[in-house]
């Protein structure tokens, strides 16, 4: 079977018929440019000590300096990191921003560690890759179960070993230590958009019906901004197991829910398993949580008309493939989770002037990038006759080739 990060290099090579390269080219974006491995030791409550693995990738920096979230989470390891980085660099090429592809992670369950622990933890990250991040080189962000306070911390602990300020080192951080307005809700939001835009161009109807799985960051809010629309979202799940209602689940209450840090399903609605949740009958199925959830075992039960990708990696090469065959349209992550890191961009930029934007203007301008990459890819599609998912590879190695071959 091949891996995940074999997948992510087949996934190129669909595109290679369709944009000019050079065997150069091919090579450079077929491996992560350097990767940086460190073992952090963390000294526990109980004064006993963990020593948990780390990683920083950078995919690329053709385009920019290397921009990429990080991930706390026990199944992280090397094949991961490496995915992550590589579809970053293919996101941020998309979306047309000046930035290369990295990704970061720790190996550990973070759900079995205090505050203090976790801090220490992000605190060590920091001083293990200090010289391998930076404003200018690689710029990190919040993944799957890293938040802003996350944040913070590793950008106080950068400036403490560079001895200045430097917000444009890290995004994602809260409003008061430099954070963008909208970035928590920039990801759902920019999927929303591209959402919308997928929704007229395939003349799927005003009111739909949504399964979400995964009901974080990214998971949660859309299921708001869906809901909001007057979208009827059948069911949401988390680590713990979904919920299900054909009438509506009440997504304010579940926000509650989730605020006390207690899982969807103690709202009392009918459970079903993560698993069920992909093959509901449903118009739109947004797989928010990690890769690999739909797979040859589950793609030829989907039933829903749209899967929009805000999970990096949900969907298998070889799943992908039956979605296409059976005239899924499937919104690629690289395209409908792309609001975080243009809202993080924005961040970045606010950093470096000095200056920062109200939440409209943010919210404008990132409702811009999602028209302009969602055009493109569509057209890209439409001129090639290609998936989705191909054409923003398209797209994307377009952007790549013209930095890369004009050196
Ligand atoms: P998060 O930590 O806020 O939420 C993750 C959610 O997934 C939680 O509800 C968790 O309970 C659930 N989950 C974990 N394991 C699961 C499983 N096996 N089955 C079902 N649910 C499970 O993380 P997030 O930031 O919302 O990230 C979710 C996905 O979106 C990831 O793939 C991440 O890489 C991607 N993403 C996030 C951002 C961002 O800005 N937050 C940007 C781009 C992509």
């Amino acid at each position: 079977m091949a891996t995940l990060y074999e997948d992510a290099v087949a996934q190129i090579k669909k595109a290679y018929p369709y944009v000019t390269l050079t065997d150069g080219t091919k090579k450079i974006i077929e491996v992560p440019k350097e990767m940086l491995f460190a073992n952090l030791a963390v000294k526990r409550d109980d004064n006993s000590t963990e020593v948990l693995p780390a990683w920083r990738v950078h995919h690329s920096n053709a385009l920019g300096p290397c921009k990429g979230g990080i991930r706390f989470h026990p199944d992280v390891c090397e094949e991961e990191v490496k995915s992550l980085g590589l579809w970053m660099t293919f996101k941020c090429a998309v979306m047309g921003l000046p930035y290369g592809g990295g990704k970061g992670g720790v190996k550990f369950d973070p759900k079995k560690y205090s505050q203090r622990e976790m801090e220490a933890v992000s605190r060590a990250y920091v001083r293990a890759m200090a010289d391998f991040v930076g404003p200018d080189k690689d710029v990190p962000a919040p993944d799957v179960y890293t938040n802003s306070t996350i944040m913070a911390w590793m950008l106080d602990e950068y400036n403490t070993i560079k001895r200045g300020s430097f917000p444009a080192f890290i995004t994602g951080k809260p409003e008061g230590a430099g954070g963008s307005k909208g970035r928590g809700v920039a990801t759902a939001l920019g999927g929303f958009y591209v959402f919308q835009d997928a929704v007229k161009a395939l003349g799927l109807g005003e009111k739909l019906t949504v399964a979400v799985q995964g009901f974080g960051n990214a998971g949660m809010h859309m299921a708001k901004y869906l809901h909001e629309a007057g979208h009827t979202i059948i069911a949401v799940s988390d680590s713990h197991g979904g919920i299900y209602n054909k009438d509506g689940l009440n997504i304010p209450k579940l926000m509650d829910i989730k605020k006390q840090d207690k899982p969807v399903k103690d709202s009392r609605e009918k459970t079903i398993t993560n698993e069920e949740l992909l093959t509901l009958q449903c118009d739109v199925l947004v797989p928010a949580a990690l890769e690999n959830q739909i797979t040859v075992k589950n793609a030829a039960n989907i039933k829903a008309k749209l899967v929009l990708e805000l999970a990096n990696g949900p969907t298998t090469l070889e799943a992908d493939e039956m979605l296409n065959k059976k005239g899924v349209t499937v919104i690629p992550d690289i395209l409908a989770n792309a609001g975080g890191v243009t809202v993080s961009y924005f961040e970045w930029v606010q950093n470096r002037m000095g200056y920062y934007w109200s939440e409209q203007e943010v919210f404008e301008k990132l409702k811009v990038k999602m028209a302009e990459s969602f055009s493109q890819v569509h057209q890209a599609g439409k001129q090639h006759k290609i998936s989705m998912r191909t054409a923003a590879y398209v797209v994307a190695l377009e952007r790549l080739k013209a930095a890369i071959e004009s050196k």
